[in-house]
């Protein structure tokens, strides 16, 4: 299955994408990890990404749209591949799409994660990530580990910390540029007819049952027996 999983920052993409991947045994592609992956290597892109990511704006469409094309060269992409953070804007979108007709191939579903901002806000501003490991924790999963008021990352012992860009002023900013860029590509997919929206406000268990289920109910996806 190709899929791209849509929704503001904050809706939980990062964490059903790599779950849905998992399940499916194809890869996960984060943008967003790509860039914070060279940010923190200290590469030439990782300089060129992070004065965009401190802003809250996006990377300029020539860059990321290269990095995706040549990731979705490699093979492990065959059997498909959740796309995570990317498309962000039409151009985006189109980019892919031309990518993948010309292998004859075209994006089965568009997996929209609805969550009301206020909530978004309240989970990313909440949210730790690993320095060292990279894992993402939300404010429950960390209480549920005993770690709510701790700095440690229960799987690899890193110390945990907030994203730069993940502090409200930055965020507010990347809302933004959601309702202006990404905000479209709901239209965009639904009139290609693979859009599917999933309430995102639940527990992550729940809100991966309910993508399985539509994505079930297309005939796509996930085959628990
Ligand atoms: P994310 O982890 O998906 O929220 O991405 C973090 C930051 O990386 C964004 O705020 C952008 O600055 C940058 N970024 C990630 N994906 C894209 C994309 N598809 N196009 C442009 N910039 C992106």
């Amino acid at each position: 299955m190709r899929a791209v999983m849509l929704g503001m920052p904050g809706a939980g993409k990062g964490t059903q994408a790599e779950r849905l991947a998992r399940e499916l045994g194809i890869p996960h592609i984060s943008t967003g990890a790509i860039f914070r992956d060279a940010v923190q290597r200290g590469t030439d892109l990782g300089k060129q990404a992070k004065a965009y990511m401190d802003r809250g704006e996006l990377v300029p469409d020539a860059v990321t749209v290269a990095i995706v094309r040549e990731r979705l060269q490699a093979p492990d992409c065959r059997r498909g591949f959740v796309l995570d953070g990317f498309p962000r804007n039409l151009e985006q979108a189109r980019a892919l799409d031309e990518a993948l007709a010309r292998e004859g191939l075209s994006i089965d579903a568009a997996i929209n994660l609805v969550v009301p901002a206020e909530e978004a806000v309240r989970r990313i501003t909440s949210r730790r990530v690993c320095s060292r490991c990279g894992a993402t924790y939300g404010a429950g999963e960390l209480a549920a580990s005993g770690e709510s008021g701790g700095d440690v990352c229960p799987r690899c012992g890193g110390q945990l910390v907030q994203r730069d860009d993940d502090r409200e002023e930055v965020v507010r900013q990347r809302l933004r540029v959601y309702e202006e860029s990404t905000r479209p590509l709901i239209d965009y997919y639904a009139a290609r007819g693979v859009l599917v929206e999933v309430p995102g406000t639940g527990g992550v268990d729940e809100v991966a049952e309910a993508v399985g289920r539509v994505l079930r109910e297309r005939g796509l996806g996930i085959d628990r027996g």
